[in-house]
């Protein structure tokens, strides 16, 4: 399989419970919820996108001929050392690509696998952290992980019946749109209301890191 891939760099990752962890990113082109085309997204199932996944003409992106190809080149990024490795797998959709062969490659070359769907497509066996952010209106097929990224406020979406959901860790994130305020104010009244969510912050944003 040829693998799609917009960018992939080294960073810090900003959000959710492993915030702070030294990390590849490695950002797959394509989503099933959004074309990426600013003329398409008032008809999208998803609207607040903040990322473009479009093509493979980013920084590390590029088209792969092989896992152990992709493998390697994430290897690359990470640079020398085999400790703590860590690669987020994110996307656009990374479910649209990411298959058993690549988490085997990934695994083999000594990463922990990291993963950051919008749980409408069922996870690949192997994923080492799940993280799903459900968007209203979508069917979500993945329902337990390890950590649920609630993107608030989203009308249509009942935190309470996410609750029922089986994982291991309930975040909410202010969405990062024009009414900032509201958006922090309505992720921090949430984490209030109901005690098994926990706020999260976009870091990266806050400290100018990709
Ligand atoms: S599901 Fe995720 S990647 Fe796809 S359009 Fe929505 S926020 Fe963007």
């Amino acid at each position: 399989m040829t693998y799609a891939v917009k960018e992939a760099f080294l960073t810090l990752q900003g959000e959710g419970v492993q915030a702070g962890r030294r990390a590849v990113f490695l950002r797959f082109a394509g989503c099933n919820l959004w074309s990426g085309r600013e003329e398409d997204r008032r008809k999208a199932v998803c609207q607040f996108c903040d990322t473009d996944f479009v093509g493979t003409d980013g920084a590390g992106g590029g088209k792969f001929a092989d896992a152990s190809t992709l493998g390697r080149h994430v290897t690359a990024l990470w640079g020398a050392g085999q400790e703590q490795r860590l690669v987020v797998v994110t996307g656009g959709e990374p479910m649209l690509q990411l298959d058993a062969a690549l988490v085997d490659a990934l695994h083999d070359e000594g990463f922990r696998i990291a993963v950051e769907s919008n749980g409408t497509i069922k996870a690949t066996p192997g994923i080492d952290w799940l993280c799903v952010s459900p968007k209203a209106g979508s069917e979500v097929a993945q329902r337990s992980g390890d950590e649920l990224k609630l993107v608030w406020p989203q009308a249509g979406v009942d935190p309470a019946e996410l609750e029922q959901w089986d994982f291991a860790h309930f975040l909410v994130q202010p969405m990062d749109c024009a009414d900032r305020e509201s958006a922090l104010a309505a992720a921090i009244s949430l984490a209030m209301d109901r005690p098994k969510w926990r706020l999260t912050l976009q870091a990266h944003k806050i400290a100018g890191l990709r």
